[in-house]
């Protein structure tokens, strides 16, 4: 039995929730599946992929899109996954959203595998921006990190986004603790000389072996210890308006007036920015998750393929929003409570 959502208000603006913020950011999953195994994610034998059949379509993608834009107050969108490289039909997507939204800032995030092949497509098509998720210049740790060996595809990917201009190209690094934390400088400095802005992201309760632990994680304060012998943060004075990253203007303690560029702290578990959270989520399978730590999901893909309306789509989506929780997948506190319960989704599985 599908549950039953109470309706968010009629003077409700947009995509609101009970607690005063509107979702104007949408980030819809194109494909579960994932070439990579980053062990923050993904088991090593992966997980069961999603049949074809239950993925949103390139015309249900649109219409998604056009509803959300069009209807509800959607100002950006990004694509992500699992891995978006991985589905074959893309370009076509973001070519068909740019299509009708010519001003709409879309920006995909990949782990870059096989990036290098397809960059000026996606440039081509539409695409505003990119992210790339790399969390180590070695080798040999980029495969105890994702069990691959893809590492020089990943490079390869990110000097092609630059050719083509997808500027500014951010980096997503994450850091394990033992592994790869006290590389974070040399990570940096790598990004500042490329004029990549690169972002460090808290490692989240969103891993399928559900190995999280808190007193285990590399926190924001603990990354920031290991950069600053090398670096000095200014922090940023431009006000955040909504972005999960913290950002820092770099320099060196040899030359502290020279600013070689920015770094972005997004500190979900240790400084959770909730409060400010602009997010809207769609999983692969058209599934509502009004918070990356949610464990209720609203299904839109059976309206999508049984002929409601868009405002009949439009108004389930509005009630999964009204029902976001005010932090963490919680109404009460956040990932600092001993009742979290962590969601049976890894991140590929909801789309990060
Ligand atoms: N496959 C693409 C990629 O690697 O960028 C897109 C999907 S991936 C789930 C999106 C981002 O989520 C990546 O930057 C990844 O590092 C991050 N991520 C995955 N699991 C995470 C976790 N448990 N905590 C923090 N970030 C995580």
């Amino acid at each position: 039995m599908p549950t039953i959502l109470p309706p968010a208000p009629a003077d409700a603006p947009g995509l609101s929730d009970k607690f005063g913020r509107q979702a104007t950011d949408l980030r819809i999953s194109l494909i579960d599946k994932c070439n990579l195994r980053c062990t923050y994610c993904m088991p090593a034998d992966g997980l069961a992929w999603l049949p074809k059949s239950k993925l949103l379509t390139l015309e249900e993608i649109t219409r998604i899109v056009r509803i959300g834009v069009r209807d509800l107050g959607i100002r950006e969108l990004r694509l992500t996954g699992g891995e978006p490289l991985v589905r074959v039909d893309l370009t076509q997507i973001i070519a068909a959203v740019r299509e009708e939204f010519p001003e709409l800032p879309i920006s995909l995030t990949t782990n870059g595998v096989g990036l290098a092949k397809k960059a000026a497509a996606l440039a081509e098509a539409g695409l505003s921006r990119i992210n790339v998720s790399l969390d180590t210049l070695h080798a040999e740790t980029f495969a105890t990190l994702t069990r691959r060996d893809h590492i020089d595809s990943v490079f390869e990917g990110i000097d092609a986004a630059r050719a083509v201009g997808l500027a500014p190209v951010k980096i997503n690094a994450v850091l394990m603790r033992g592994i790869n934390d006290e590389q974070a400088p040399e990570l940096l400095a790598w990004a500042l000389e490329r004029g990549l802005e690169l972002r460090f992201i808290e490692q989240m309760p969103l891993d399928a072996d559900h190995t999280w632990r808190k007193d285990n994680m590399v926190t924001a304060a603990q990354l920031r210890a290991y950069l600053e012998p090398r670096f000095i943060l200014n922090p940023d004075t431009r006000p955040r308006d909504g972005a999960p990253a913290e950002r820092f203007l770099v320099s060196t303690h040899a030359d502290p007036q020279t600013i070689l560029g920015a770094v972005g702290i997004i500190a979900s578990v240790s400084e959770p920015f909730c409060a400010d959270c602009r997010r809207t989520r769609i999983t692969a399978e058209g599934k509502v998750m009004s918070c990356l730590f949610s464990r209720e999901e609203t299904d839109l893909s059976a309206l999508l393929r049984d002929g409601s309306s868009d405002t009949d789509v439009a108004e389930r989506w509005r009630a999964a929003m009204w029902g976001k929780p005010r932090a963490h997948g919680m109404d009460h506190v956040g990932l600092g409570s001993k009742d979290f319960v962590q969601s049976d989704r890894s991140m590929s599985a909801i789309g990060g």
